[in-house]
């Protein structure tokens, strides 16, 4: 095993802890594989399961000594199909009927949601098993749905339900979410995610019931999210690209461009963005990933991803520490503009002066930030940061080196672990520029980042205690 100094890389990892990855042994190889956060599924895992994982999650990175944070993913108004007695085959041109889960009589399908019938029409579509079944409703009789089969295959317990254009009137938090809720604060999980937000306001009714501290992050999988999504952005710290979902929501191949859109705003708007879903999807059976989702790695990468999640892939797959090493060679050699990419611009954050001028100060700090790291050669951009936010702003600007981020809040430090380019260091005395120096400095000779009399772009807001002040731009020498 490799158990030499990693090398910094700027794109960051994402794994699901699930049954095949939350024993000891196997969370610490993730996290020496690469693993920047760990994500709980609360679809799939119990509170007792979380407890746990998250106790060994916080044991592993203690260990290593490796800012790790823990992303409490909430399941949303997901609508499943209930249980049932066996796998059954639905066949082109049938007619099935579709009933709330203790409604169901002889052979209806039990569906997890009990308004269907309120908010279905005729001619409607509902998709099962992520898009694998499509069924069109031909009557609304409540509480029961008929539909005909369009799409045959086999449907199973548990099976996910979308409804593609319909406007779910279902609470964007479940009395489930809400119990999960409890258990993400109980575990001082850093970001907390909402699955098929459909609408701003349902961000900011999750935002309301987390303290400040925790960074609240959208899962955009619902054709209505895309639809708000500069609101969405405005009411998120971060958000997903869910592309599971998403592209069941939407005709598939809409995903890709949706994807770009969704990383370009975000970028634009300072949120970190994750790409999610079938990135090494064979190797959930297979050691070795295709051709074609390491191109996808790549491109999510190029397209101005912060980070990438693997899902089954580590919580259920065969080789959970071989998708995260197989994941990590693509980013680094993507990151390292490999032999043939030279010269050409990796990373195309579109220039914030040219599109949406007048830029904010902010903005403008951090494109200076940028010009001065080119125009000097300077190996790395130190940021003194208390909420994190001068990190994700100069990061958003994809920078070509690394971005050293001291902060006096070890929760701040572990939810940089999601933000693009940075690295982020914990300064433990008070908060001082004099002490902030000392803890950058020493990291920077530690990593080897940089050495005596290079000279660093630093930038910071003052006072520190403002939010959301980045201001200041200087030079200086190791
Ligand atoms: P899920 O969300 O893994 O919770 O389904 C991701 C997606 O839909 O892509
Ligand atoms: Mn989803």
């Amino acid at each position: 095993m490799d158990t030499g100094k990693r090398a910094f890389l700027k794109t960051k990892v994402i794994c699901t802890v699930g049954p095949a990855s939350a024993d000891p042994g196997t969370l610490a190889a993730l996290c020496d594989a690469g693993m920047d956060v760990a994500r709980l599924n609360m679809s799939h895992t119990g509170h007792e399961e979380a407890r746990l994982a998250a106790r060994r999650i916080r044991e592993c990175a203690a260990s290593s000594d490796r800012p790790i944070a823990i992303m409490v993913d909430l399941q949303g108004p997901k609508i499943r199909i209930g249980r049932l007695d066996g796998p059954r085959m639905l066949a082109s041109g049938d007619v099935v009927g579709l009933a709330p889960a203790d409604r169901a009589a002889g052979e209806e399908l039990p569906v997890s949601y009990p308004d269907l019938a309120r908010d279905l029409r005729p001619d409607d579509r509902v998709l099962l098993s992520d898009g694998q079944i499509e069924l069109r409703v031909r009557e609304v009789a409540p509480p029961r749905v008929i539909t005909e089969v369009v799409l045959g295959g086999e449907v199973s317990s548990g099976k996910g339900v979308n409804l593609p254009g319909v406007r779910v009137s279902a609470p964007s938090l479940t009395e489930k979410d809400l119990a999960d809720l409890e258990v993400a604060l109980e575990i001082e999980a850093e970001y907390v995610a909402l699955s098929f937000a459909r609408s701003a306001e349902n961000v900011l009714d999750l935002r309301e019931r987390v303290p400040e501290v925790v960074s609240v992050v959208t899962k955009i999988e619902k054709d209505s999210a895309l639809e708000e999504l500069e609101a969405i952005l405005g009411a998120s710290d971060a958000v997903i690209v869910a592309r599971g979902d998403l592209g069941t929501e939407l005709p598939f191949e809409q995903v890709p461009l949706a994807q770009k859109r969704i990383v370009r705003r975000a970028n634009a708007r300072y949120r970190p963005v994750v790409i999610a879903t079938e990135l090494l999807e064979s190797m959930i059976e297979r050691p070795r990933p295709t051709r074609a989702e390491v191109s996808d790695i790549a491109n999510a990468i190029l397209d101005g991803a912060d980070a990438v999640l693997l899902s089954a892939e580590t919580a259920v797959g065969r080789y959970p520490v071989g998708s995260v090493r197989a994941l990590v060679r693509v980013l680094r050699e993507v990151e390292s503009e490999g032999p043939l990419l030279k010269g050409g611009p990796l990373y195309d954050v579109p220039a914030a002066s040219a599109s949406e001028a007048p830029v904010s100060t902010e903005v403008a700090v951090a494109c200076a930030t940028v010009e001065a790291v080119r125009a000097i050669g300077a190996p790395a951009i130190i940021t003194y940061t208390n909420s994190g936010h001068t990190a994700r702003v100069v990061s958003s600007r994809r920078p070509p080196v690394p971005i050293l981020a001291v902060t006096s809040s070890a929760r701040v430090q572990r939810q940089l672990a999601m933000v693009w380019g940075v690295l982020p260091v914990l300064c433990r005395e008070s908060l001082s520029e004099d002490n902030m120096r000392a803890v950058a400095r020493a990291e920077l000779l530690r990593t080897g980042l940089a050495g005596p009399g290079d000279r660093v772009v630093v930038t910071a807001g003052l006072p520190f205690h403002v939010r959301g002040t980045t201001n200041m731009v200087r030079i200086e020498t190791i």
